[in-house]
């Protein structure tokens, strides 16, 4: 797996002067597994190694497949580990909270009349199957690349679609090419057009969308620097985008590679295997610690280490 000492290197994207604030945004879905714990030790070890501040932030957008349980789970096993979040979690400590998704519908509800109020969105009804049935076959990797169905015919339009069922609210996107520097990953440049089209900000069942939340939430609770899985790279420039709609500083992102199980495939929480409850009836906090230090590149191969000792290794050059 290509090492991610690079995050702790100060070269490369330009470091902002805010104090630094780094987060985990967990979604309580299941029982995290070994790339879920790389994610959560790599984002404290980059807050860390710069004196910042880490938040545990529970991503339970969604209702089907959140559950409260598995929250308090991944609490457990992130101080298992020794990973203690200065602000967050589901007590909601900090100045910033609540921290859990499902608490926050007025901060999501007023970001989208922001952006509502600027012309910037349309009601859209058009269903996932039938989207998805418009696709180009090259484009099936499973984004949906929305072609418009339901978009007015200009920004800020009055087109209101007949009928009273329940709409989806989208945000227009225009034919326009965002560009970034990852930590990892380098120089990126993303058509949004392309790559996504006007994307969900709200769903029809009522349920917000990852990138509408994750920006003001982010922005909101002051965090300076993303370091989440390779997965969310292209996300990136959607978030940016909304970032500057809402007038919100960037922050930094540092997109992780991905951990794959023995066959080559990226982690799921199926893999129980490489979950947290096989890891702990394996592994001291200390072997685990030192398993992802190995995955990192921070030391040559798994060995016991603590945390005060990865700190001291990932310290910026
Ligand atoms: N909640 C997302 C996940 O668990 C992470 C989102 C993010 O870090 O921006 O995959």
């Amino acid at each position: 797996m290509r090492a991610a000492t690079a995050l702790f290197s100060n070269g490369g994207a330009g470091m902002s002067d805010r104090p630094v604030v780094g987060r985990f945004a967990p979604s309580p879905s299941g029982r995290m597994h070994l790339g879920n714990i790389y994610t959560a030790v790599m984002s404290w070890l980059s807050a860390k190694s710069r004196g910042g501040r880490w938040i545990l932030r529970v991503e339970d957008l969604d209702p089907q497949r959140s559950k409260p349980e598995h929250a308090r789970v991944i609490e457990d096993d992130l101080l298992w580990l020794g990973l203690e979040w200065d602000e967050g979690g589901l007590s909601g400590r900090g100045p910033a909270g609540p921290y859990v998704q499902s608490l926050r519908h007025e901060i999501y509800a007023g970001g989208l009349r922001r952006l509502e109020a600027a012309g910037l969105t349309y009601r859209c009804r058009c269903r996932r199957a039938d989207i998805l049935a418009t696709q180009a076959p090259h484009e099936s990797d499973g984004r949906v690349i929305y072609k418009g169905t339901c978009r007015p015919p200009r920004l800020g339009g009055t087109a209101e679609i007949p009928g009273d069922a329940p709409a989806a609210i989208r945000l227009f996107v225009p034919d326009k090419t965002m560009t970034f520097t990852d930590r990892l990953r380098g120089p990126q440049s993303v058509n949004l057009a392309a790559h996504c089209g006007d994307f969900i900000l709200r769903r029809a069942d009522g349920a917000w969308a990852y990138q509408l939340a994750v920006v003001m939430d982010d922005a909101l609770m002051g965090v300076t620097e993303v370091v989440r899985g390779e997965d969310l790279l292209l996300s990136a420039a959607q978030q940016i985008y909304l970032y500057e709609l809402l007038g919100y500083p960037v922050p930094e992102f540092a997109h992780l590679p991905l951990v794959c199980n023995d066959q080559g495939v990226r982690l799921s929480k199926r893999d129980s295997s490489l979950g947290m409850e096989a890891l702990r009836a394996t592994h001291t906090p200390a072997e685990l610690l030192g398993r992802v230090a190995a995955l990192a590149g921070l030391i040559p191969a798994p060995a016991p280490v603590t945390l005060r000792e990865l700190l001291a290794l990932a310290q910026p050059d």
